[in-house]
């Protein structure tokens, strides 16, 4: 039994499990392991593997770059090396498709350029190496590769010590003096991740329960920082403050006192794994007392590693309002599970988000470029579309504006069509048999001129709106236009290659090809499929426009 206290305050119970609690841990375990959360023994070694010839090459790095700079072969073999892990893999919570989360240490005489050519060199000649990609401007710089099988993304940081021995941990702060940003930024995912593991009782109790919170969010679409849920790691130190609450609980029951403290959590309390340290750096730890922008932070939950911050600062009203009532849902079926009237895989049923609402909007991105110029404006829109909700939840009319968290892409050869006409097809069932006289990209036509088109789903909830002559009316304009500036002004927009466009769209006209590989294609309201409405003001049939009356101004 535990003794010692994890976390910010007491337990609330250090009970031991019952054998029914015992018998449900059983259920869930079942239940994730025929949902294929968990990766075969033999796919484990591989990566097992995979990190430990990394952990030679780097070495044979640091070795290679001292010899470069003059040391003996005694000092450049002592400069050492190490590779950590960070992401699901080092959670423990990595599934068949998981990455491997790699970050890179070397010694101060290592620079990141050396990173990006000698170690690139190194990996370059492995036979194992199947695809690398350097993205040395990212905000945290990384070479994404696939090795053996296995996706890897490898990131950086150099330390300011002379030696990096193999049994270098990353937890002390004072390693953290006189780094550049992006080492900071590369180190914390391990020093947060460490931490983590490190305040929960017992870690695969955690682990277990995480591994099913996980596939909770990602089946309600309630799993992703960058559309303003919680990401992995948020998620992550949610489930680990329960496993400080219980001790000694299974992983069922952890599961089920997260639906119920988090249900009734005094939101904007933060979620704490252990009290906020003070530190060396001139950076901002997270403190609401001080700073304004901590205070408008809605569900707080905060890193452990110094410097703390707040993981969840993507989160909106209309974001808060649909996790909460995920959780509530959550709560009930848990309630239910205990009474014996349902079973773990209700809890995993899939959202019902493309049949939820009556208005949707859609972002369309698109590039007539490369396929790469496209990832980048995307990665751009993604980024900003929580300012699009922002803005939309302060529009009059608007009850709730909710994001969906993944997005839907084709490409196709342009030919002699106008990208305008492709882009204005595009995501509209009206439109889809222009878009069908196009040829889809692939292999055979890679030489010709290519448009890439991605959209974007924000889900509506209206209020009632007031009547002006005869027709009620939600104006859109505003937040679209400053959604539209603030992706035009961005670095990343080129007005020769790059479009973006908000269209709107009614439950009945979501097109086929939003529904994804695993979910379940909706039955009702499949026969009643009707036109668009159109966003354009003198195109508008005012016949398609049925209950409530709502024209949606917007088109940019
Ligand atoms: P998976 O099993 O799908 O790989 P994961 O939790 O490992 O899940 P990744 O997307 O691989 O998720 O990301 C790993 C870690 O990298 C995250 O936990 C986070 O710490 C960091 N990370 C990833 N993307 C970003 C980002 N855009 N900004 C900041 N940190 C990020
Ligand atoms: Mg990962």
């Amino acid at each position: 039994m535990s003794v010692r206290t994890y976390g910010v305050t007491d337990p609330i119970s250090t009970a031991n499990p019952t054998p029914k609690e015992n018998s449900l841990n059983d259920a869930l375990i079942g239940e994730l392991r025929s949902r294929g959360s968990f990766e075969s023994e033999q796919a484990t070694k591989k990566r097992v593997e995979v990190l430990t010839q990394f952990q030679k090459m780097v070495q044979e790095f640091v070795f290679t770059v001292s010899k470069k700079k003059n040391m003996s072969d005694g000092m450049a073999k002592d400069a050492g090396g190490k590779v950590f892990t960070f992401g699901s893999y080092r959670l423990g919570v990595y599934g068949p498709g998981s990455d491997l989360d790699t970050l890179v240490v070397v010694p101060q005489h290592v620079s990141r350029e050396d990173f990006f050519t000698v170690f690139a060199e190194i990996i370059r000649k492995r036979p194992e190496l199947e695809e690398i990609v350097p993205v040395p401007d990212a905000f945290v710089p990384i070479i994404k590769i696939e090795y053996d099988g296995v996706p890897l993304d490898l990131i950086f940081a150099c330390l300011n010590v002379p030696r990096i021995p193999l049994d270098m941990t990353l937890d002390d702060k004072n390693l953290l003096r006189n780094l550049d940003e992006r080492d900071l930024r590369s180190l914390n995912g391990t020093r947060v991740t460490d931490e983590i593991l490190q305040l929960v009782p017992k870690p695969t109790v955690f682990k277990h329960a995480l591994r099913c919170i996980k596939m909770w969010a990602q089946q309600k679409a309630v799993y992703g920082n960058v559309f303003g849920f919680p990401g992995g790691v948020a998620w992550a130190m949610l489930v680990a403050r329960i496993c400080q609450l219980y001790p000694n609980a299974v992983s069922a029951v952890i599961v089920e006192k997260f639906f119920n403290i988090y249900t009734k959590w005094n939101w904007p309390q933060p979620v704490l794994l252990k009290p906020i340290e003070d530190g060396p750096l001139q950076v901002r730890v997270w403190n609401p007392r001080l700073y304004a922008n901590d205070r408008l932070h809605r569900m707080p939950v905060i890193t452990p590693a110094y410097p703390s911050m707040c993981a969840t600062h993507n989160i909106t009203s209309s974001t808060q309002k649909v996790i909460l009532s995920e959780l509530e849902k959550g709560a009930e079926v848990v309630r239910q599970i205990n009474l014996g009237k349902k079973s773990w895989s209700d809890l995993f049923d899939r959202h019902d988000f493309f049949h939820h609402y009556k208005f949707y909007l859609c972002v369309v991105a698109a590039t007539v470029a490369s396929d790469e110029e496209h990832l980048k404006w995307t990665g751009l829109i993604e980024s900003k579309l929580r300012h699009l909700v922002l803005k939309l939840e302060v529009t009059e009319g608007v009850e709730l504006a909710h994001p969906y968290v993944k997005d839907f892409s084709d490409s196709y050869v342009l030919g002699d069509a106008n990208p305008s006409d492709v882009i204005g097809a595009y995501g509209t069932l009206s439109g889809q048999p222009f878009l069908d006289t196009l040829a889809k990209s692939d292999d055979s036509n890679k030489g010709e001129k290519q448009i890439h088109l991605t959209k974007l789903f924000v889900g509506l909830n209206l209020q009632q709106l007031k009547s002006v002559d005869g027709v009620k009316k939600l104006n859109i304009q505003y937040p679209c236009s400053e959604f539209y500036n603030i992706c035009k002004g961005s670095g990343f927009y080129d007005e020769a290659i790059n479009h973006i466009n908000i269209k709107n769209v009614k439950l009945v006209d979501l097109p086929d090809d939003v529904y994804v590989e695993g979910e379940v294609r909706p039955t009702k309201n499949s026969k009643k499929r009707k036109k668009e409405v159109s966003l354009d003001k003198q195109k508008r049939p005012k016949s398609t426009i049925s209950t409530p009356p709502v024209s949606v101004n917007g088109s940019g």
